[in-house]
């Protein structure tokens, strides 16, 4: 039986801002995938576009297959029709990714199945620029924002050594669920509390 993903494994998925890759991605800017490329590369996904036609799509290097990437990936994010969606779903199982995500209107009752059974979470029919604006809300902060992304949090204690300060989150201390060094985007954090 299907499991439809909820907000909160959406946002989960999303807030571990995965490596991405984009099976279809296109250099043509009236195509759906590269605006879609576009807003995530914005907020700050590391984005890989996949596409045997294509050599660079906005500034990334393309590649034919998932095979042929060379640096592993998290989710694998489709714009093809529904027929091809499970000979991708067999390669993102085989390349090790943890998530399948196919866009709207890409619907594979196969490609789940076989996603599935390989470990990996399912998202179908779903938008990732859509889901992004709507379950994290803003770019993640560039590497160099280490302080800042629970800055306004009242759990959030600033901690200050002679090179560097950073964020450390006391609700850690009592909840395992909650990173002691949290890295997600500012206010993507369900335990999020405006200080007063
Ligand atoms: S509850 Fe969330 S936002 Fe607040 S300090 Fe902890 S990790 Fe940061």
């Amino acid at each position: 039986m299907n499991h439809a993903p909820s907000d909160e494994e959406m946002r989960a998925l999303l807030a571990s801002r995965p490596a991405i890759a984009i099976v279809g991605a296109s250099s043509r800017p009236d195509r759906p995938s590269h605006g879609v490329m576009n807003v995530l590369l914005d907020a700050g996904y590391d984005v890989t576009p996949v596409n045997p036609n294509e050599s660079v799509v906005l500034g990334r290097t393309a590649y034919p297959d998932l095979r042929a990437l060379p640096t592993p990936i998290d989710l694998v994010d489709v714009f093809r029709r529904p027929e091809h969606v499970p000979g991708i779903a067999r390669q993102a199982v085989a390349v090790g990714a943890r998530a399948l995500w196919t866009q709207l209107g890409v619907i594979s009752e196969e490609g789940a199945r076989i996603a599935r059974e390989g470990g990996l979470f399912v998202v179908m029919n779903h938008c990732t620029a859509i889901e992004h604006e709507r379950l994290i809300g803003r770019a993640f902060p560039s590497p160099s924002d280490a302080v800042g992304l629970c800055e306004t949090c009242r759990h959030a204690r600033l901690v200050q050594t002679p090179r560097s300060r950073f964020w450390m989150c006391e609700r850690a201390a009592t909840d395992a669920s909650f990173d002691k060094y949290p890295r997600l985007p500012r206010l993507a954090c369900r335990g999020f509390e405006p200080k007063s």
